[in-house]
């Protein structure tokens, strides 16, 4: 059984705003679940919604398959990270960890031993006497995480918590919050809008878009297996390229060109006259004249070389697309070149549903 289960949840705001349509979810125990989609979707509705924070319209919320929908948060059994740290200004940084366990009256040992281990794994240790003022941004978010951890709790919830550092720090945090879930092991529900969050933290990612959600699934299956557009431009970055044609005796014409879309072994048949929308990742694509692969020319428009790749604008008549290629293949800009996107890269949508083509 699932530890926790999201069935057909759906909320309607009381001004009526639908935010959150039929949403599903099985989450196992220790599993690191992201929510990610553009701003609006309904990320952190849906994570509201689980944390007790905000009523569900419709549907069930299950915790080890007890219905919880009714439960507040401290029954439920979760503990959350905003993005702002919310920690208390006048509080050094032990008394802001302990806080939780002073309030639910734990003894004075009991919260020490805890308090120090907490710290400890959040590499806080030498700052637990210091003020949040003295802290660094990443040093306060991991005292709001330690605030949070502190309790024994079931779910762990955090909203956005990397939003408020700058770049580097994002990074670094990236990072030690994934260590810090190996560690506890606690199951956590993650919400952020940056698909390399999502991609470099999650065991799992809910891709949501206008209160759908559009695909669950590992990072992997999620970037090779994407199940329509929206999930394969938003996954990857520079995100795939596009190219919208119509299907014609089996080939599409890009540019000029045919390109005979029968070798892809994908089922078509359905599709004569119709519009597919092409797709290739760009960093899926090999300089030069390829086998098994459909070769292209182009016009280099800009480059932009950010050490370990560069970045190529082209164009191909009226389409502009992205290609990743080696710094060392840098292609002056101005020039023509051809490109080849190999027959297992290339993805298909269709025209009108946006939905893969298998
Ligand atoms: P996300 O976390 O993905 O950015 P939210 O869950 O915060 O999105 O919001 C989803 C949608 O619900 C947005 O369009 C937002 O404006 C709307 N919304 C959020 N809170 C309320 C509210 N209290 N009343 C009405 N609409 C709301």
């Amino acid at each position: 059984m699932a530890y926790l289960t999201l069935k057909n949840i759906n909320k309607i705001y009381p001004n009526g705003y639908h935010a959150v349509h039929n949403f599903n979810l099985d989450m196992e125990k220790g599993e690191f679940i992201v929510f990610v989609g553009p701003s609006g979707c309904g990320k952190s509705t849906t994570l509201r919604m689980i944390a007790g924070l905000e009523d569900i319209s419709n549907g069930e919320f299950l915790i080890n398959g007890k219905r919880a929908n009714e439960q507040g948060p401290r029954e439920r059994g979760v503990a959350m990270v905003f993005q702002s740290y919310a920690l208390y200004p006048q509080m050094s940084v032990y008394d802001n960890i302990a806080f939780g366990l002073e309030l639910q009256g734990a003894d004075d040992d009991y919260i020490d031993e805890k308090v120090r281990n907490t710290a400890r794994i959040l590499g806080l240790t030498d700052y637990l006497d210091r003020l949040p003022r003295a802290l660094s941004g990443g040093q306060r978010q991991r005292v709001a995480i330690g605030r949070a951890l502190i309790r024994k709790v079931g779910i762990f919830l955090m909203d956005e918590p990397l939003s408020n550092l700058d770049a580097k720090q994002r990074v670094t945090m990236r990072s030690e919050i994934t260590q810090i879930h190996r560690e506890t092991g606690a199951t956590t529900i993650y919400v952020t809008h940056d698909q390399t969050e999502a991609m470099t933290m999650a065991d799992r990612i809910v891709v949501m878009k206008d209160g759908y959600v559009q695909q669950v699934g590992s990072p992997r299956e999620l970037y090779f297996n994407p199940v329509n557009v929206f999930v394969a431009g938003f996954i990857g970055e520079p995100p795939m390229n596009f190219i919208r044609t119509r299907i014609s005796g089996g080939s599409v014409e890009i540019a000029g060109r045919k390109f005979d879309l029968t070798k892809l072994g994908k089922k078509l048949n359905t599709y004569e006259g119709k519009e597919v929308v092409f797709g290739f990742r760009p960093e899926a694509i090999r300089l030069g004249e390829q086998q098994n692969a459909y070769v292209m020319p182009a016009d280099v428009e800009l480059t932009e070389m950010l050490g370990d790749n560069t970045n190529v604008y082209i164009t191909m008549e009226v389409i502009h697309a992205i290609l990743k290629v080696d710094p060392h293949d840098t292609p002056d800009v101005d020039s023509t070149i051809f490109f080849s996107i190999p027959y297992e890269s290339v993805y298909l949508f269709d025209g009108e549903t946006e939905k893969v083509i298998e």
